[in-house]
């Protein structure tokens, strides 16, 4: 309802109107919240001052009227809500301070709820792969080497060319290294050699156990303390089981998952026991760093000098850059590895 403008008297600096209530009195008024040269008043249909200066109280009522209380005395309602505001300000009710008062809960549940994504971006894919390792049956970790050694050989590797001799003294050192090494979680440590030029010189493990010889380690490291380094680092990667966790974090989540609900279908054994994933997995700096610790002990324990890591490491430097050939493009720096490797070896 509107008010003609000169029942309520000259000068307005704004005005809004609504409806007046008297503390005592049950009925309404049709009233004006007005400011002019005698400043802020409330005042009725003829004009009359009802109570002056700003309300005590205001509360805006979602969605209907703004409420305003005069002391004891008067309560005003309009629902002028822009009125209101042009008049007195914006409220300390309104969506405007509300948020402000919201901020900070809402700031702490987003931010819960990123911390959340963090945890599963960083550390969900290890809880399911610790998860499929602790599920994993120990002999099925040994069909995964014959059948990842069975898929390289299609595709990635030869039988080895390497003389009788140069396999019988890699035999020896791997006898030798074996009986010092930590204990192989599933099954036995093995040995194969095989050509494969397109990995170059190199050794790797698969997850039971199996170690392979390429035919150019021997052949450009013809050196007892190197291959019996090279070795031990291996079959850390084994006992530490770097080897299985590499492979299962190669696996998708959708794998993983199935498998930890134990479904273990023909697709998951094609992924497991055909994936050729297992010739170009890259361990992480800290396997690596953790490898070279452990098998330096193990090369020690054997006989043989655990600083001879540090020369293969020089050797490859120098042939393939600092970076290393590309096999081993993820592994730590070549410069950083080999001062560890000296100072571990000094340490034995
Ligand atoms: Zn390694």
């Amino acid at each position: 309802m509107t008010l003609p403008s000169n029942h309520y008297g000259q000068n307005n600096f704004g005005a809004v109107d609504g409806y007046a209530y008297a503390a005592q009195l049950s009925t309404r008024v049709s009233a004006r919240l007005l400011r002019d040269a005698q400043g802020l008043r409330l005042v009725d249909q003829a004009g009359e001052t009802l109570c002056t200066g700003a309300p005590s109280e205001r509360e805006r009522i979602s969605g209907g009227p703004c409420l305003m209380t005069f002391g004891t005395a008067w309560t005003f309602d309009t629902d002028d809500i822009q009125g209101v505001e042009l008049l007195l300000g914006p409220s300390d009710d309104d969506w405007l301070s509300s948020l402000e008062v919201w901020h900070p809960r809402l700031f702490a549940v987003v931010a819960g709820c990123l911390i959340g994504v963090l945890i599963i971006w960083k550390w969900g894919l290890d809880i399911l792969v610790a998860g499929a390792i602790a599920l994993t049956p120990t002999g099925f970790v040994s069909t995964i080497d014959t059948g990842n050694l069975a898929a390289m050989d299609r595709f990635l590797t030869a039988p080895t060319e390497l003389s009788q001799s140069d396999q019988d003294m890699v035999r020896d050192i791997f006898a030798a290294i074996k009986d010092h090494a930590p204990y192989a979680p599933y099954g036995d440590y093995t040995l194969e050699f095989r050509k494969a030029d397109v990995i170059g010189p190199n050794a790797f493990a698969l997850p039971g156990g199996t170690v392979v010889v390429t035919d150019a380690l021997v052949n450009d490291f013809n050196d007892p303390n190197i291959i019996a380094g090279i070795l031990g680092h291996e079959l850390a990667h084994v006992s530490e089981r770097h080897s299985l966790r590499q492979l299962y974090r190669s696996l998708s989540v959708y794998v993983l998952i199935a498998m930890m609900a134990g479904d273990v279908g023909p697709i998951l054994e094609d992924v497991l026991l055909e994936g050729s994933a297992l010739a170009s997995l890259a361990y992480s700096r800290d396997h690596e760093a953790s490898a070279d610790v452990i098998g330096i002990k193990t090369s020690h324990a054997a006989g043989y000098d655990p600083a001879a890591l540090a020369e293969f490491f020089e050797q490859l430097t120098e042939d393939y850059g600092e970076s290393g050939p590309e096999w081993m493009s993820t592994h730590p720096s070549n410069a950083e590895r080999i001062e560890t490797i000296k100072k571990l070896a000094a340490e034995q």
